[in-house]
């Protein structure tokens, strides 16, 4: 009987016209055919890639109530952004206009003390519109040229944090953490010409005015033989954090200035408390940001210091609130974890001793449960109570009571 000759058999090719063959169960297909494939299989993982884009834009009421179910308290700073983030992503669902009304972008900066949300805001929100999210910190930045990272490494972040999908970066929101470390040390640019700071402000501006730039994939610094992507800025929301430290006082000076000439009752009307809520472009400017810097964030709004009350807040009510998280750890093994209301005042109470604000709410609760942590695993133990009296033993003979005390 003759030997059938084999062939591809998706193009019917014989062996001799085509290069590789490879053999499946019951067929063979060859180098050609693998290639095509390959391309349709491609093709259709862009256009998926395309349809991933689509952002859910919710209202600015919806984005509110989304921030309130993770972030406490903040509400002029979660009405203002919510309002921007809005706005900024009508503006990239809109078709390209008729007239000539175009929408500017609505970049941020959030004004407040360290540890009282600021980055917590900007990553919520991110997550919300599952949109790709990466932060820079300002005091590492250095204009090109000097030892430090290049501007452009902020854009290697969010490419990265895109999984390399340059569409769905040149939409994502980019969190500039201690932009007011770049401040220039004097408002009179004459007087002191500080490199570091606004050298820095002017690299920034170039990713702010929505250029395409150059971004080396993998971040680091750029050589000549790295291969490049361009990244076009124009939709990228940025997000600036600051604790701009000591602007109270230029608010107070420029508050004063405004009210001499009205009634000592006016001026004491002032809420001395909480100048924060009067800031304004001109103090950001007078702290030292450049106005070409200052004129790419239309939106300024401010946080309030955390008191006890929204830190006992932060503890248990947000969707991933810190009891929660202990909960949750220790259900894992089959353990019951119990904490008494007093010592959760007493980790607030500690926290503002310190002077920790939010961020000392985690290491004070770790100082507490950590021998807990360590040992209940290997017992049989299905419930655990920590009582006030637990909880001050442990957290005096912590890390944490002992940095106090050196
Ligand atoms: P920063 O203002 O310095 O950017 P973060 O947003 O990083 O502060 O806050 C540090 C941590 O403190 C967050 O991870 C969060 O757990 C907690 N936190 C701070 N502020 C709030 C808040 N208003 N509501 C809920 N948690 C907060």
């Amino acid at each position: 009987m003759a030997k059938k000759e084999t062939g591809c058999s998706f193009c019917g090719r014989s062996r001799d016209e085509v290069g590789m063959l490879i053999a499946g169960v019951s067929g063979h297909i060859c180098e050609n055919c693998v290639t095509q494939a390959h391309s349709i299989v491609k093709e259709e993982d862009i256009q998926v890639e395309k349809n991933d884009l689509v952002i859910n834009v919710l209202k600015p009421a919806e984005i509110k109530a989304k921030l309130d179910e993770y972030v406490i308290g903040q509400n002029d700073a979660k009405k203002v952004l919510s309002v921007a983030v809005y706005n900024h992503y009508k503006r990239l669902n809109q078709p390209v206009s008729k007239d000539d009304v175009e929408i500017e972008k609505s970049n941020v900066i959030l004004v407040g003390r360290t540890g009282t949300g600021k980055t917590l805001l900007a990553k919520t929100i991110a997550k919300m519109l599952n949109v790709p999210f990466c932060i820079a910190d300002a005091t590492v930045l250095t204009e090109a040229g000097y030892v430090g990272e290049d501007v452009e490494s902020i854009l290697s972040r969010l490419l990265q944090a895109a999984d390399f999908n340059v569409s769905a970066a040149e939409r994502g929101i980019v969190f500039v953490d201690e932009i007011d470390k770049i401040a220039r040390k004097s408002d009179n640019p004459s007087i002191t010409r500080d490199v570091s700071g606004e050298g820095v402000q002017q690299a920034l501006l170039k990713l702010l005015e929505g250029a395409v730039v150059s971004v080396p994939p993998q971040g680091g610094r750029k050589h000549p033989e790295q291969k490049m992507i361009s990244i076009d800025t124009k939709n990228i929301l940025f997000v600036c954090g600051g604790a701009f430290d000591g602007v109270e006082r230029i608010i107070a000076n420029r508050v004063n200035r405004q009210t001499i000439g009205f009634s000592s009752s006016d001026e004491e009307r002032v809420d001395k408390e909480s100048l924060l809520k009067y800031i304004n472009p001109t103090d950001i400017k007078t702290f030292g940001l450049i106005p070409e810097l200052i004129g790419r964030f239309p939106v300024l709004t401010y946080l309030e210091p955390l008191d006890a009350d929204a830190l006992r807040l932060i503890l248990t009510e947000p969707k991933n609130a810190l009891v929660k998280q202990y909960v949750r750890l220790f259900e894992i093994d089959g353990i019951d974890l119990k904490m008494d209301k007093d010592v959760l005042d007493f980790i607030v109470e500690k926290a503002l001793e310190f002077k920790l604000g939010a961020r000392g709410l985690r290491s004070i609760c770790e100082a507490i449960l950590n021998n807990a942590m360590f040992d209940l695993p290997s017992q049989n133990e299905t419930s655990f109570r920590v009582t006030l009296d637990y909880a001050r033993r442990q957290f005096s003979g912590s890390k944490i009571a002992k940095l106090r005390v050196a």
